[in-house]
């Protein structure tokens, strides 16, 4: 390095020594170009948002908000290609050379809150989640960057994706019996069937309960999970007349639970587990149950967290059937991995949001967020970007209070967020996107991420008592 390479002129920040005045200028013009475009089709991109927040959907299931996508994007003049993963909906936008392909994300589903006010009568789906902003933020990125891709060095994939939240699990694993799906979440999904196949980096905002301010938060980790449907097999018998010659087995899910709780203490604080359950037990109150089914849900901030959370629960699990003697039924699939931000890429969107909200708005690093998103698995094949954006409502998340309120916060801000982090990874030869890649670190390749995805799945049936004899 030369005597005045090592002494730059000027104080600009390590991000741009390696980038000459012009192309910063050129860059800056492409930003004030998809901004300009952006807030001139910001009426429409709200409009998608309150559209999608009133047509709400769950995972696997999103046929409206899917068919509202695609033709949006052909609208444009793209090509969409509708049907990944059952709903999924992709269209690309070409740069004049193709050196990075940069996936902009937004997740077509909802939760299931029946009272929630804009639940779907009929289903009780709601999106009390925000996903509809990312549908339409998604949008406005594309708006943004039409008029300037012929000026970037690499591809843009939209890509509308089914199926973030972890619901409905039993209707999952029935599809996944009946070989609809592999995965029961959305990414690993779309990757087992190729969709990410040439996507170099990937990047969606999600709403969060902030009214205003932070207006974005740029980097956060989330926890990875596990499900486990599980059923207790005991044997009926009359409640009054003969209990003895029962079963029990809702006694035995209770027992169960009360081991869950009792191995709180050994989950230590830096891995952030939680262990979630639903039960239902039993048909009338006069027999003894003879079944009784759980949902689990394990998180931890780490796949060895995860892991040993997962063994501990296994025997809880035990402890109540051994003690009730009913037999017992575990099937445990992966849902999530944990999400570990990417540093170079969160330092590229918060130059951007500081430009765009002040940097007393802009929060670089959040933190644990306790919960999951699939963005974690894309995390093991890609760098990626996963900031959350004010939402004009500070209720709780996936309660019936929480909503879309600020729709240009939640939509219009992100997209332009979005639009200029793109330029800077694919302007001036896609330069930005190659840093990114070369300083994320090392990925998994698609064949061991899948490896890794399917050593969490087992299903066993077994007696306890067999242990005893
Ligand atoms: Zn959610
Ligand atoms: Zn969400």
């Amino acid at each position: 390095m030369s005597p005045t390479e090592s002494e730059p002129s000027d104080a600009e920040p390590a991000e741009n020594e390696h980038t000459a005045p012009a192309a910063r200028t050129a860059r800056t013009e492409l930003k004030a170009a998809v901004c300009a475009e952006i807030d001139r089709r910001a009426g429409e991109i709200t409009a998608v948002s309150r559209e999608v927040l009133h047509n709400p959907e769950t995972g696997f299931r999103e046929e409206r908000t899917a068919r509202l996508v695609r033709d949006r994007f052909a609208a444009m003049g793209l090509e969409p290609r509708s049907g990944m993963a059952g709903t999924g909906v992709a269209a690309r936008m070409d740069g004049r050379a193709h050196r990075r392909t940069v996936a902009v994300l937004g997740e077509l589903d909802a939760l299931l809150v029946a009272d929630h006010p804009c639940a779907d009568p009929a289903t009780g789906a709601a999106h009390a989640c925000g996903h509809n902003a990312q549908i339409a933020s998604l949008l406005g990125t594309a708006y943004g960057l039409a008029p300037v891709m012929d000026r970037l060095d690499g591809d843009a994939a939209l890509m509308a994706v089914p199926a973030e939240e972890c619901i409905e699990v039993d209707w999952r694993l029935d599809r996944r019996a009946a070989g609809d799906l592999e995965f029961i979440v959305g990414k690993p999904e779309l990757v087992r069937l190729g969709a990410f196949d040439g996507v170099d980096m990937a990047m969606m905002v999600h709403a969060g309960p902030a009214v205003a301010s932070p207006a974005m938060s740029v980097s956060m980790t989330a926890n990875g999970s596990l499900v486990k449907r599980v059923t207790f097999h005991g044997t009926a018998a009359h409640a009054g007349a003969t209990p003895w010659n029962g079963a029990n087995a809702l006694k035995a899910a209770t027992l169960s639970l009360a081991a869950i709780d009792a191995q709180r203490d050994t989950f230590r604080d830096a891995d952030a587990v939680r262990v979630s359950q639903i039960l239902t037990g039993g048909e009338a109150v006069s027999a003894v149950p003879a079944s009784a089914r759980m949902e689990v849900m394990v998180r931890a901030a780490t796949v060895e967290a995860m892991q040993d959370a997962s063994d501990k629960v296994d025997r809880a699990l035990r402890a109540g059937a051994l003690a009730l003697g009913v037999r017992l039924e575990i099937e445990t699939v992966g849902a999530y991995l944990p999400l570990r931000p990417d540093a170079p890429f969160a330092d590229l969107a918060y130059a951007n949001c500081v430009e765009l909200f002040g940097a007393g708005e802009v929060v670089r690093d959040a933190g644990s967020m306790g919960g999951s998103t699939d963005m974690g698995d894309l995390g093991f094949l890609m760098p990626v970007l996963h900031p959350w954006s004010a939402s004009g409502c500070d209720a709780p998340f996936h309660g019936p209070a929480f909503h879309t309120a600020d729709h240009e916060a939640a939509a219009v801000a992100p997209a332009k967020a979005m639009a200029m982090t793109v330029v800077d990874l694919l302007a001036d030869g896609a330069a930005g996107a190659e840093r990114v890649i070369a300083d994320s670190g090392p990925k998994l390749g698609t064949e061991e991420y899948l490896d890794l995805r399917r050593s969490f799945d087992a299903h066993t049936v077994e007696d306890p008592l067999e242990r005893l004899r």
